[in-house]
């Protein structure tokens, strides 16, 4: 009898899932808590694969043999708690995927920095001429890839969430950024469940294997030399414990940069450990040297990540809507170089900017908040004494900075923020700053 998945979630990551389980013949079924995008809905649809939307059929789901969640889903789901108490394996996308592709994978984790490197690194293998795909949390599913006939190689993006539901997937070469808090509701409120499921990026990797890391990380030394001396972490409630992997280890500190004489096309500090890690980890796969520091130099950067917008009127506009958190916009201000006016604001995660304090008195000639409500700004900056002004819209923030800003400085979009309360999502964020920069005069 053919083996049943049920797949949870049906977006990019889901769908792809679904059509690589039917071509390896499983009886696959679908099913979404809410409305399923009418572009996937035609995949599913084209290839009459059962598919469920608005709610999930759990007699006929907890029937399956195994589960592939959408890394969005928590364990707390009731759904998930009842699989977990029925003892049904769960699995992310890229542990199902990875078991059905020949292609070796470098594979990237952090708290920040994950897609700029992954583009990078994608950037770099695509101009070394090699047959290389770009997956994980960006761009098309990687479960779709391999159904549609595979690559040698993958870059794949991996967010933490997807590393919780992967325990015998095994990286080529594993990367990892940094580890900062982040996403601490979904880890009990505990920043080790955290640093444990960042460090699931080694498990299983051999010394043929390699692992890329950020050495001054506060975390990353002392939890390889704590599994070193036998420590096994907490496994998660979906996912078996994680096999600890021993690869060969490739750190680099921030110094490297100058030491290798390396250029990079991007900006700011923690640009320079991006291009380092890109640059050990494609050297290690044999990437010729003279490729890889051509490719740090010409790289166009990712959107909304410090993206240079414009020079008007001798005023640079800096979009970094990107940056959600309040370490993002840190690093963000350390590489600016004219007196800034900083666009903060948004639907706040429980920020605390006072960690920001000193770095805006360094940097900044004026604050511009863009929220629904900006009243915790006004309480965190206002008595930094820089010219403030309050706005509620692209619109009006964009007309402020405009009056503000002078010959020599620069606007820079960092809002330290989620965007939901005025925008669809950060990109909306981004795009709309960049379009009414671009029809804007410096008043
Ligand atoms: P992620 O995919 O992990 O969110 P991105 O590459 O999209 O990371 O960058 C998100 C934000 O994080 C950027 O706007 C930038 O300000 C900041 N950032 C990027 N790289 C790093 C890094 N290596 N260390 C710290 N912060 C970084």
């Amino acid at each position: 009898m053919e083996k049943k998945i049920a797949i949870l979630g049906a977006a990019e990551s889901g769908i792809g899932t679904a059509i690589l389980a039917q071509k390896q013949g499983w009886d696959v079924f679908v099913s979404d808590m809410g409305d399923i995008k009418d572009k996937y809905k035609q995949m599913l649809v084209e290839r009459g694969i059962e598919f469920e939307e608005g709610g999930h059929s759990e007699e006929r789901i907890l029937l399956s043999d195994i589960i592939v969640k959408s890394p969005g889903i928590p364990d707390t789901a009731p759904l998930v708690q009842r699989l977990i108490e029925k003892g049904t394996p769960i699995l992310s996308e890229l542990e199902f995927a990875k078991q059905y592709s020949h292609g070796r994978t470098i594979c990237i984790t952090g708290s920040n920095g994950k897609t700029t490197t992954t583009s990078l690194i994608y950037y770099i293998m695509q101009r070394w001429g090699v047959d290389v795909g770009l997956a994980g949390n960006i761009g098309r599913s990687f479960a779709l890839q391999v159904a549609e006939g595979d690559h040698d190689w993958y870059v794949l993006e991996i967010s933490s969430f997807q590393l919780d539901n992967m325990f015998s997937f095994r990286a080529d070469v594993s990367v990892l950024m940094n580890i900062t808090p982040d996403h601490l509701d979904r880890y009990e409120f505990e920043m080790q469940n955290y640093t444990d499921s960042k460090m699931r990026i080694i498990q299983n990797q051999t010394k043929e294997d390699a692992f890329v890391y950020w050495q001054q990380d506060e975390h990353i030394e002392e939890e390889l030399q704590k599994r070193a001396e036998g420590y096994s972490p907490k496994p998660t409630p979906s996912s078996q414990p994680a096999r600890e992997g021993h690869p060969t280890l490739l750190p680099f500190v921030d110094n490297d940069f100058e030491r290798l004489a390396l250029s990079f096309s991007q900006m700011g500090q923690h640009n320079k450990r991006n291009a380092l890690a890109a640059y050990l980890a494609t050297t290690h796969v044999g990437v010729p040297e003279d490729i890889v520091r051509k490719c740090l130099i010409e790289f166009p950067g990712v959107e909304h990540r410090l993206e240079r917008v414009e020079e008007k009127g001798g005023v640079l506009f800096i979009n970094d809507s990107k940056a959600t958190n309040v370490d993002a916009c840190y690093v963000a201000l350390q590489a600016m170089e004219r007196p800034t006016i900083l666009i903060v604001g948004g639907k706040d995660k429980g920020n605390d900017y006072s960690t920001l304090w000193d770095i805006v008195r360094q940097k900044c000639c004026g604050l511009v908040y863009l929220g629904a409500d900006n009243k915790k700004l006004h309480e965190s900056f206002d008595h930094l004494g820089l010219p403030v002004s309050d706005t509620h819209s692209m619109k009006d923030c964009v007309a402020a900075c405009m009056r503000m800003a002078k010959k020599g400085d620069c606007v820079l979009l960092s809002p330290c923020c989620a965007s939901f309360d005025l925008f669809k999502n950060m990109e909306d964020r981004g795009e709309q700053f960049k379009s009414l920069v671009r029809a804007g005069n410096i008043i």
